[in-house]
């Protein structure tokens, strides 16, 4: 395991105006990726109302892409299925990341982001969090502000818990809140389904309910499962299974109970494991190869439990200029 800070570029170098012979870039952009959480194992909750984790993320091949391009004031759109669910405000993430790159360089953030989203919603797949890391990547690039690989990951870990993953891409542990993060060997492809669910979890609403769960109870320091990091390092699907956890499952099922149909379903089509996507609601299953997922994939569609189903391949590569 290395860790992110002794490396010098993010997964794919951000090719500076500068590099391209002075010319002013007119628009950027860059395609990041979407998370499944394969560990997620939640401590208590510290003064500062977050929790400790122990977050096991793996990169998968479903990806937004942001492009940035000049503009007269900061100024967001988005396209895609879920694209009304997207606020096209301030609070956008990838909004925040413009903004705060700026500031860091006395700049303004006069720039169209244009997301465009195939990432789910509030689905427990860090959209969110992929776009405020391509923006702050596409940003950088157009702006030709050069930022160093620890000034990004610094911006990522003041956005939220995942950006800086989003940034990194791979797979990584990531412990604090799950922001602190070394990268994992993965020693081979796995092939995964994620049904998507009618409707949203919000990720505090979900913590809320985990805390509600426990109330009272001790919980022990999260640490990360060797079993699982070895089966990561061996590409092991099987052994990948037999250690997947995530504790927020409980809560995620006791706000939204039709999970459980889903999850049903999924393992009745021969998945090797199901569980649900960080927050939820969206669950990920994990398939042996990629024949044995379209086949998964087709029973669920089916099943009549989730809204849509996707196939997917990790590790993906993290933030990439195109
Ligand atoms: P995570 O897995 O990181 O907990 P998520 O995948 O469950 O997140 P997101 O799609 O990231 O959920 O959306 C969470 C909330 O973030 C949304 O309710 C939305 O209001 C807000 N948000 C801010 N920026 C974005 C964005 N660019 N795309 C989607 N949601 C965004």
């Amino acid at each position: 395991m290395k860790s992110y800070e002794e490396q010098r570029v993010p997964s794919a170098p951000a090719p500076s105006f500068r590099e391209q012979g002075d010319v002013p870039a007119m628009s950027v952009t860059v395609r990041v990726p979407a998370k499944v959480n394969v560990q997620l194992t939640v401590g208590g909750a510290r003064p500062d109302g977050f929790h400790e984790l122990a977050n096991v993320f793996l990169a998968v091949d479903l990806f937004d892409e942001i492009t940035v391009s000049s503009a007269e004031e900061l100024r967001i759109t988005c396209s895609g299925r879920d694209a009304a669910e997207v606020p096209l405000d301030h609070t956008n993430l990838a909004a925040r990341a413009a903004r705060v790159l700026a500031e860091r360089h006395g700049l303004t953030s006069n720039v169209h982001v244009h997301i465009a989203k195939d990432i789910p919603v509030t689905g427990g797949m860090a959209g969110g969090s992929a776009d405020g890391a391509g923006a702050l990547v596409a940003c950088d690039a157009l702006w030709g502000t050069q930022a160093s690989r620890r000034q990004l990951l610094d911006i990522c870990a003041e956005l939220g818990s995942d950006v800086s993953f989003s940034l990194v891409g791979g797979a990584a542990l990531g412990i604090g809140r799950g922001e602190r993060l070394t990268e994992l060997e993965v020693g081979g492809r796995f092939h995964w389904v994620f049904a998507m669910a009618g409707r949203g979890l919000s990720t505090p609403a979900v913590f809320k309910e985990f805390d509600r769960l426990n109330e009272g109870v001790r919980i022990p320091e999260p640490v990360a499962s060797q079993d699982l990091l070895d089966a990561l390092a061996k590409g092991d699907a099987k052994a990948l299974a037999a250690a997947v956890c995530n504790d927020l499952q409980p809560a995620a099922l006791s706000l939204f109970p039709e999970l459980a149909r889903t999850l049903a379903a999924g393992k009745a089509a021969g998945a090797l494991a199901g569980l649900v996507s960080g927050s939820g609601p969206t669950i990920a299953f994990l398939a042996r190869d990629a024949a044995d997922a379209k086949e998964i994939a087709e029973a669920l569609s089916a099943s009549g439990t989730c809204r849509s189903v996707r196939t997917a391949v990790s590790p993906a590569v993290g933030a990439v200029v195109l």
